[in-house]
C-alpha cells in the first residue's frame, strides 16, 4: 500500500471501482475512461510502480497478468475474435497512474497500428 496510489485505494476498497475480478495477487476493474466496449485494467495487488520496478521475486504474479487477460477475454467473448493488452511505462509511454497495470481492450475492431 502506497500513500496517495489511486490503485492501492481500490485494492483496499478505500476507493470505489467497478471490480470484475479479484485474487491474492491481482484485482480487475473497469477502466474509468473506457476506449472500447472491454476496457479491463488487470493490476498486482502489490504496489510496484512500472515496468522499471519490478524484480525477479514478482515472477508469480507477472505471469498472473497474462492468464487473467486470457481468462478474462474468453468470459467477456473476446478472445476468438482479438483484442489488445498494454502496459504504458514512464512519462514517453504516457503512463499516468505509477502502480503497474494491463490494459484488455477489446470488443471492436481496435485501429491497425500502435497508438502514437
Ligand atoms: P495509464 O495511462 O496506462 O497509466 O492508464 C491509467 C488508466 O487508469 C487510465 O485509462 C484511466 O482512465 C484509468 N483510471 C484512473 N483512475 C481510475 C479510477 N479511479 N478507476 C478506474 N480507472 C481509473
Ligand atoms: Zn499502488
Amino acid at each position: 500500500m502506497e500513500n496517495d496510489c489511486v490503485f492501492c485505494k481500490i485494492i483496499s476498497g478505500e476507493i470505489k471501482a467497478k471490480t470484475v475480478f479479484s485474487d491474492e495477487l491481482i484485482t480487475v476493474f473497469e477502466d474509468i475512461h473506457p476506449v472500447a466496449p472491454v476496457h479491463l485494467l488487470i493490476v498486482p495487488n502489490k504496489h510496484i510502480s512500472s515496468i522499471n520496478q519490478i524484480q525477479d521475486e514478482d515472477s508469480p504474479v507477472l505471469a498472473r497478468l497474462f492468464y487473467v487477460a486470457r481468462d478474462l477475454a474468453k468470459q467477456h467473448g473476446i478472445d476468438e475474435k482479438g483484442f489488445r493488452v498494454m502496459v504504458n511505462t514512464g512519462k514517453d509511454g504516457k503512463q499516468t497512474v505509477f502502480h503497474l497495470h494491463m490494459h484488455l481492450i477489446g470488443g471492436r475492431e481496435l485501429a491497425g497500428r500502435l497508438m502514437n
